[in-house]
């Protein structure tokens, strides 16, 4: 793939004007008012036919997998090899990510960890009960989803220092302690996937099972705080959740057993994260370069456009080539998925890595750009320079990257 088909062309168009029409005039509001993405968030899975794509695929999976409960005889499901209809769709969950990534970053935050993380956990580890009962109004926004594993003293070491704890009832269920913070939705979510560690008597700290719970606003005992105040995309809420004796049934353990949604189906979804980075990076360094050429182009000072000195040059230049690197990545990944393979860890962790950085120092070069101004809100370069530094921080941070990449090819040797 070497550009956008002409009918991703006439996608991204449309999606480009729905967020200038819908987004756009709205982007106060939603970046420093304190009203919440949701509804326009809806609107685009509704205006785009998203949330009749999911109940499709939905109902489709939820089919083969009572077929196959029931014993009867299903076709193979083509887990590998090239599928055009896959890299069709790789490139349809891309081009809305990045359209919206150049006006609000946190959208696609709270729609990605909403739908992906919470609604993909259940898809991919759920029992056909949980899919049924929790599952589509994720997928398709009706319901707003969380998925929490960060505690106030376990970020990068999540599993090592995780202190909340479930400890089984005696009766089948289980009885949750702890809390959790920094969590995208945290203050608006209806259902929680929640990432904790199995108390079981006589079981060291570090060798406790991890187990996930699925957990519904309004149960007793767990409180959602208000949203933080953060350095940016304040189109996604984040706050804490509060568990304090919350009694939960067999029912909500994810995948009906202590064994199902552990460390590697966690760690599954660090994998999912980091592909989508790299497309959110795009859409900012597009914008942040169109926005700087346009600048640099138009401010005259000594007399002359200041897009005429070598030293202004120079960062346009280092923005085209970020710009060049990540829409190829992106093209990448699409190829990939359409031929049916997967990244290795270190390649997933290296696009985010280097998604992270380039979008930082290109959103970083575009303030300088553009001067004082650039300094405004009004200029719009100053929020993409806040919310890019997230990129940095969250679905592991730069530091874990080099680790995870490191760990991979030095465990090849
Ligand atoms: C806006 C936002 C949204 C978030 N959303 C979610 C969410 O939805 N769900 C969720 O569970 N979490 C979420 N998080 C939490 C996020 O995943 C963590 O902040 C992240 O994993 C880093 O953990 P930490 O903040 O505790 O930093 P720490 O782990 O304390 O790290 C601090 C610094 O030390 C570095 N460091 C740590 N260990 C090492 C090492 N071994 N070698 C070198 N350097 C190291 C780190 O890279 C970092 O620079 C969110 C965070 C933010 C800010």
């Amino acid at each position: 793939m070497i550009q956008w088909s002409e009918q991703q062309q006439m996608i991204q168009k449309m999606v480009r004007d729905f967020v200038e029409k819908e987004i756009v005039p709205q982007l106060d509001d939603i970046e420093y008012n304190g009203v919440p993405p949701y509804d326009i968030l809806r609107k685009l899975i509704k205006t785009f036919g998203m949330d009749v794509m999911a109940q499709q695929s939905f109902e489709k999976q939820l089919a083969r997998e009572k077929a196959i409960a029931a014993g009867e005889t299903v076709g193979e499901k083509k887990k590998d090899g090239p599928s055009a209809m896959a890299g069709e769709e790789a490139a349809m969950r891309m081009i809305p990510i990045i359209e919206i990534c150049k006006h609000a970053q946190g959208l696609v935050t709270a729609m990605g960890v909403s739908m992906g993380l919470g609604g993909g956990a259940i898809m991919s580890k759920g029992t056909i009960e949980q899919k049924e009962r929790w599952a589509l109004p994720l997928l398709t926004l009706e319901k707003v989803g969380a998925w929490a594993i960060s505690e106030p003293n376990a970020g990068s070491d999540a599993f090592g220092q995780m202190k909340t704890l479930a400890r089984r009832d005696g009766n089948g269920g289980y009885i949750i302690n702890g809390s959790k913070t920094w969590i995208t939705n945290g203050p608006y979510a209806d259902t929680i996937i929640l990432i904790c560690k199995l108390d079981e008597e006589g079981v060291p700290a570090d060798q406790r099972k991890i187990v996930s719970f699925i957990l519904d606003s309004g149960m007793e005992g767990l409180e959602q705080s208000k949203p933080f105040k953060k350095m940016g995309i304040g189109s996604s809420p984040t706050g804490e959740l509060f568990l304090s004796d919350v009694k939960v049934g067999a029912d909500r353990l994810l995948g009906g057993s202590e064994d199902s949604y552990g460390r590697s189906g966690a760690k599954g979804t660090f994998m999912q994260e980091r592909a989508g980075v790299a497309a959110m990076a795009l859409g900012m360094v597009e914008r942040a370069l169109q926005l700087s050429t346009q600048y640099a182009h138009d401010r005259v000072q000594f007399g002359r456009a200041i897009g005429q000195n070598q030293l202004i040059q120079l960062k346009l230049a280092r923005m085209e080539v970020a710009r060049t690197n990540l829409q190829n990545m992106v093209f990448r990944y699409i190829e990939m998925t359409a031929a049916g393979q997967q990244m290795t860890l270190a390649e997933a962790s290296a696009m985010k890595l280097y998604a992270a950085q380039a979008a930082m120092e290109v959103a970083t070069e575009a303030v300088q750009i553009h001067g004082g101004y650039g300094y405004m809100r009004e200029s719009r370069v100053e929020q993409l320079m806040r919310d890019a530094k997230i990129l940095q921080i969250y679905a592991g941070t730069d530091e874990m990257q080099i680790i995870a990449i490191a760990r991979d090819l030095l465990g090849r040797v």
